[in-house]
């Protein structure tokens, strides 16, 4: 059975390939037809990997088909999300004004639990301590 809370490396690793690849060859994608060969092409891969870990047999239920489906749909999306986290994240300076005291402060990457719509993620964010008046903060809030 597929719990949500394991993680299947195959198909992770699948998705961050997908994901890079559509980012690096944005002209591959067709916005009009709203599907692409490579979208086309994960979800083959997909379909393929849940019936070579068992996930799915046999002649499913349809629901067993639409469940799966919308699992996979709901771990790109926290994949597109916590990459476009961190293209945010990193492009930003790494010095930001303290909002209590105005020191100006190093900023660090740290790593921070979230529940989106489509399910818990860890993603990245700026955060500082003030080394002048010991306050820490999020510039991004
Ligand atoms: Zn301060």
């Amino acid at each position: 059975m597929w719990n949500e809370g394991e993680q299947n490396i195959s198909t992770q690793t699948l998705f961050w390939t997908v994901y890079n690849i559509l980012q690096n060859l944005p002209l591959l994608v067709d916005q009009k037809m709203g599907s692409t060969p490579l979208l086309e092409e994960t979800a083959a891969i997909s379909v393929s990997l849940s019936r070579a870990d068992g996930t799915i047999k046999g002649v499913p239920h349809y629901f067993v088909i639409e469940k799966h489906a919308h699992r996979a749909g709901r771990r790109l999306s926290r994949l597109v999300q916590a990459q476009q986290t961190k293209q945010v994240v990193t492009s930003q300076p790494r010095q930001h004004y303290c909002p209590h005291c105005g020191s100006i402060c190093d900023l660090e990457i740290s790593q921070q639990k979230m529940t989106s719509i489509d399910g818990e993620m860890t993603l990245p964010n700026l955060v500082s301590h003030c080394r002048k008046c010991h306050c820490g903060f999020f510039p991004s809030a």
